[in-house]
């Protein structure tokens, strides 16, 4: 008979480094009674023996976090469990063949001075004094990273679960999770030894997950969005010189990532460990003729030598004592990519009280960050830091097979590339099409995919260069430049069209649904016939995420938000919806076209009926354009007179014909996010994120602490109030140079950090640079003069009044 338990808090399924540090968290945090099944031997994912602690460049906060994280909590575990480990941090190298890369290096040493990290900036030479066996040609320099490392992952795993154990968590191996049945608020988890009822689940199955993610399907799961690459590195055999070295130093090499040529390189024991991201790489597993096994566990891939050749060669010339030994051993094995090659950690899409934390690149290095993330998601249902860029739910519908393997393939091929501004990638596209599609790339657009839906950046006129090859510089100028200039002269002097599929669109209503969204929101609700901003706080008042809400009727409303959004925010209602409130997701089936600058009045004049061009400013209506039904909502994201056209998909066409005939001019969403920068306007996940609170946000007018009605976070937000806010949202002109201020900018007073930048750009109207930011309280007061850092530079930097740039007193918005 098994001892299996019959119940527990959480079960686990799978026992790699995220699995177990998950269970450790938990069990940190007091929460003992739960259990961790494994299908094998809880070390199955880590048949190689290497695991770098490659710092994240993908330039995300979160990452950044969880990463630090984990690395200092390795640096102490062995003590902290009993269990000792190898743990070499040996620093690492990261080549730049460019300029541009660089400027991405000095991006990323600001970023770790702010996070309190020295990361130097080295010439050629300096690299050869860390690393003797190097050649430095066609190097422009590189950039010392003093945490990387590598630690043995099976005795990583083991040291997590030893600790997880002691404090009366269960592991059970040789066990795998076979089923899932739900009955009332509790999961049964099926296994060959018995069942385990419990209130929580999570997913941490590896590159077995999308197979564990079928089994939440019947309670509304969707198909885990991954595909399992190859991932190959060979061993050499002992080097002499590298053994003799290493005696000497006491020491091993630093690691070697050569990011433009797309490898690493590591010490191992007295060899060579030569790791390539092949631009020719290959998933598994993929097709009917391919399954995936039961069980892969401790098991490889046959050796692909041949598309490690150009890697080889290169390497070997970079340090030719790699060419001295003879290979040892090639490790081929399976490695989880989703799309972005991010993993994926938190709540399941669609399953209530279920979670997943899985699709692992670096799950190594990420694991122990990955483990308290997603314990907290589990045990609060919110994360210390904003965790929106491993959300799972960042991917939606669109994300199918096609997508995933096409940009599994590009990711994996690009893993250490850069990632410009103005840089689309081009796998994966198309995805959802704005019902004018057609019109929008044959006036030019250029586009870009949000969501999955393509709209147009900019509008290239003939001749001008849309190659991807122009967009591969950090630079503020492009072939884009001028293009978005004129765009914003035709908003801002005549009339423009935006068109922007894919607004995230849900209606609610019920009786009780104003009473109900009041206690969901920090402010207050639109009238009948109007629309404003609700800001929904988490637990500590922190921003989870925007809404325009529009009042219908007393207790319906249509509630839009940003297009990523769409997941995140339904499901945001839903869990909290009340029985008897009805609430659709509409998204797919209406269209927005934004019609904004001094002459939309009188455009609309000529082409709408049974409409009251004379209604203010926040008020929406229905209307008729070329004959079609559409709604008309007087509010404008670029701060202009302006409508935003709100119609279903099949009488967009027509709308916008309609609209382009009477004179507007199309614009992107490059122009957009410049005029709506000028106007202090927030972003969703830039802007406006759980690492802020509403007063940090500086969203004071849309809390009301004295409403009746409870909201989440209303307890911290009044305490917050009382004590005052630490950190302050501003709004900066920027003394640039040739680039704005990207997200995560170091922002200093003198020589101390006191802040970031949430979103910079190039103010067309204003003819400036503007940033928004987060800054100290005391520095917020306009007039203070701060340095913004890029690229390793310090440009001078002011707070400006909390009003907007453009038309401070929204006059032309209002006209
Ligand atoms: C060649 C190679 C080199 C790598 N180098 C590095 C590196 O240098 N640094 C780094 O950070 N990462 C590296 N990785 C990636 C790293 O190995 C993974 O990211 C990491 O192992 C993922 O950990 P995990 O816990 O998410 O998943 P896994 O380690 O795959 O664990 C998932 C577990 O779930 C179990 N399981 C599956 N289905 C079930 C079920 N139904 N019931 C119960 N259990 C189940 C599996 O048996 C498995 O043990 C490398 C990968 C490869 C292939």
């Amino acid at each position: 008979m098994s001892d299996l338990p019959t119940t527990a808090r959480v079960v686990i399924i799978g026992g790699g480094a995220v699995g177990t540090s998950t269970l450790y968290h938990l069990a940190k945090e007091g929460w003992t009674d739960c259990v961790l099944l494994e299908k094998n031997e809880l070390t199955a994912g880590s048949t190689w023996h290497a695991a770098g602690n490659c710092p994240n460049f993908s330039g995300s906060w979160a990452v950044m976090n969880m990463q630090r994280y984990g690395l200092e909590m390795y640096r102490s575990l062995a003590d902290d469990v009993g269990y000792p480990m190898n743990y070499h941090v040996t620093g690492s190298l990261r080549l730049a063949h460019s300029k541009e890369r660089m400027q991405e290096f000095e991006r990323v040493a600001g970023m770790g001075r702010y996070q309190g990290m020295d990361m130097p900036i080295l010439t050629p030479q300096e690299m050869q004094e860390y690393h003797p066996f190097m050649e430095v040609h066609e190097l422009e320099g590189g950039m010392w990273d003093p945490l990387d490392g590598d630690i043995d992952p099976a005795q990583l795993t083991q040291a997590m679960a030893k600790g997880a154990r002691d404090l009366g968590a269960r592991i059970e191996r040789f066990c795998p999770a076979t089923g899932i049945e739900r009955d009332g608020d509790e999961w049964i988890v099926k296994t060959d030894k018995g069942d385990i009822r419990c209130d929580f689940v999570a997913n941490c199955a590896g590159y077995y997950a999308q197979r564990v993610g079928e089994m939440f399907k019947p309670f509304g799961g969707r198909t885990v969005p991954m595909v399992v690459m190859s991932h190959q590195y060979f061993l050499t055999e002992e080097i002499d010189e590298i053994a003799a070295w290493t005696k000497e130093k006491g020491h091993k090499l630093p690691i070697i990532r050569d990011v433009d040529i797309s490898y690493y390189l590591r010490q191992d024991k007295n060899g060579l460990n030569l790791g390539p991201y092949e631009r020719n790489c290959k998933a598994h597993w993929i097709t009917p003729e391919d399954p995936m096994p039961e069980d892969f566990s401790f098991q490889l891939y046959p050796d692909d030598l041949e598309r490690l050749e150009f890697y080889i060669e290169d390497a070997m010339a970079r340090v030719p004592a790699l060419g001295t030994a003879g290979v040892g051993r090639n490790i081929n094995g399976p490695i989880p990519y989703a799309p972005d090659g991010l993993p994926l950690i938190g709540p399941m899409p669609g399953v209530k009280n279920a979670f997943e934390g899985h699709c692992f690149t670096f799950g190594i290095a990420q694991g122990g960050g990955a483990g308290k993330v997603l314990s907290e998601w589990i045990m609060h249902g919110e994360t210390e830091w904003d965790m929106w860029a491993t959300d799972p739910r960042r991917y939606t519908d669109y994300a199918d097979h096609d997508y995933c393997l096409n940009k599994a393939l590009e990711t994996y091929g690009h893993e250490y590339a850069m990632h410009f501004g103005h840089h689309e990638w081009p796998a994966g596209r198309d995805k959802k099409l704005s019902p004018v599609d057609a019109r929008i790339r044959a006036a030019g657009g250029v586009m870009g995919a949000y969501n999955g839906w393509e709209r147009a950046n900019w509008f290239a006129k003939p001749g001008d260069d849309t190659s991807e090859d122009a967009t591969h510089t950090w630079d503020r100028q492009g072939p884009w430049t001028q293009r978005v200039k004129e765009e914003v002269e035709a908003v801002t002097g005549g009339v423009g069209v935006l068109d922007l599929p894919g607004f995230s669109r849900f209606n609610l209503s019920g009786a009780g649904a104003a009473e109900w969204l009041r206690g969901m929101i920090a402010g207050g609700l639109p009238k009948v016939g109007r629309m404003n901003l609700g800001y929904f706080p988490d637990s500590r008042g922190r921003i989870l995420t925007e809404m325009s809400l529009i009042r219908h009727e007393e207790d319906h409303f249509t509630l839009i938000s940003a297009a990523t959004a769409q997941w995140h925010d339904f499901e945001l209602l839903d869990n909290a919806r009340p029985e008897g409130l009805t609430l659709s997701d509409h998204t797919t089936q209406y269209s927005t076209l934004i019609v904004s600058g001094p002459q939309s009045r009188a455009l609309f004049g000529g082409i709408a009926s049974d409409v009251d061009l004379s209604l203010g400013w926040l008020t929406h209506q229905t209307a008729r354009i070329a004959g079609r039904d559409c709604a008309m909502l007087r509010v404008s994201f670029a701060g202009e007179l302006g409508w935003e056209v709100h119609a279903a998909n099949a009488d967009i066409p027509a709308i916008y014909d309609a609209v382009m005939a009477a004179g507007a001019t199309p614009f992107g969403m490059y122009a957009l996010n410049s005029m709506r920068i000028e106007k202090g306007y927030r972003a969703w996940k830039g802007d406006l994120s759980t690492d802020y609170t509403l007063f940090e946000g500086g969203l004071d007018r849309f809390v009301k602490l004295d409403k009746p009605q409870d909201f989440p976070g209303k307890a911290a937000l009044q305490n917050e109030k009382q004590q005052g806010p630490k950190k302050r949202f501003v709004i900066l002109l920027v003394d640039a140079g040739d680039q704005d201020a990207p997200y995560m900018s170091t922002i200093w007073s003198g020589d101390t950090v006191v802040g970031e930048t949430t979103s910079g750009d190039w103010g067309y109207r204003i003819n400036a640079s503007v940033a928004l930011g987060v800054v100290r309280t005391d520095l917020a007061e306009p007039g203070t003069a701060l340095e913004v850092e890029m690229y390793g530079k310090r440009y001078k930097a002011t707070v400006q009044p909390d009003q907007p740039l453009w038309d401070p007193s929204n006059e032309r918005l209002r006209a």
